[in-house]
């Protein structure tokens, strides 16, 4: 069978987007485009870019689509995209859905596949109040999923680990509302396109890359 690796990784917020497509940039090789660590690099440097997005963030709203398309079409005709992509947190609407479309088709590619993780409300509340992340190599940890061995410290690379300043209550709130809305109806929208290929998000990170990785028609390394 041929490896797919172009792959999109749908979900809601917290769902285990970015800890799954970084098992599956490790297995493929491919690049791992994620708008939100893009978007947060781009408030840190104050970039232009930075200083446009850091609002709807803080409110936990999008960003706009075409700040997004802008920064996914510089991206994926980069060198490292060549054997693939997994794009995480993208696209997020219907039009980004149909701006990345437009994207591939100037570079003469397809979409493989989009991995939809479903995970409830209730888990995904928790699992993102929990969540810290290093702010040097991006790695995802969780204070009782994923604990790292030594406390507030990346196992990687000795980073410090973070809690995002949109993990709050109020924002994750808002964030799901927004999920629901703008971001949900692309399931559907994948479906009828027969790219969707959905998989339970409950139960540990492991178990949940075994099911992305067999619904790829990959070994579970
Ligand atoms: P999560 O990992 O919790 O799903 P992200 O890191 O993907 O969240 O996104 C964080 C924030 O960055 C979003 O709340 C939004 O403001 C912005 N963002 C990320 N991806 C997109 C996108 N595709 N379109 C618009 N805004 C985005
Ligand atoms: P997303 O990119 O979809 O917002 P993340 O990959 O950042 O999600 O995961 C959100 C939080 O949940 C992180 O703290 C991560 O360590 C944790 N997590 C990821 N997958 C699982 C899982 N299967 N079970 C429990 N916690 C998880
Ligand atoms: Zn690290």
């Amino acid at each position: 069978m041929s490896v797919v690796v172009r792959v999109v990784v749908l979900g809601p917020p917290g769902a285990g987007k970015g800890t799954q497509a970084m098992f599956l940039k490790e297995r493929l090789g491919a690049c791992h485009i994620s708008t939100g660590d893009m978007l947060r690099r781009a408030v840190n440097d104050q970039s232009p870019l930075g200083l446009k997005a850091k609002k709807s963030m803080d409110k936990g709203k999008l960003v706009s689509d075409n700040l997004i398309l802008e920064l996914i079409g510089k991206h994926l005709s980069q060198e490292d995209c060549k054997r693939g992509f997994v794009l995480d947190g993208f696209p997020g609407t219907r039009p980004q859905a149909l701006g990345l479309e437009k994207l591939l088709r100037n570079l003469d590619l397809q979409l493989d596949r989009v991995v939809f993780i479903n995970v409830p409300r209730d888990a995904i509340i928790c699992r993102l109040a929990g969540r810290r992340t290093c702010e040097k190599c991006g790695t995802m940890y969780h204070l009782v999923f994923d604990p790292p061995s030594k406390e507030g410290v990346c196992a990687r690379c000795n980073g410090v680990l973070y809690q995002r300043s949109d993990d709050k209550e109020d924002t994750i709130a808002a964030r799901c509302d927004v999920y629901k809305s703008q971001t949900a109806p692309l399931i559907d929208y994948y479906r009828k396109g027969g790219l969707l290929q959905e998989i339970d998000g409950l139960g540990n990170s492991d178990d949940v890359k075994g099911r992305v990785f067999q619904s790829l028609g990959f070994d579970v390394a």
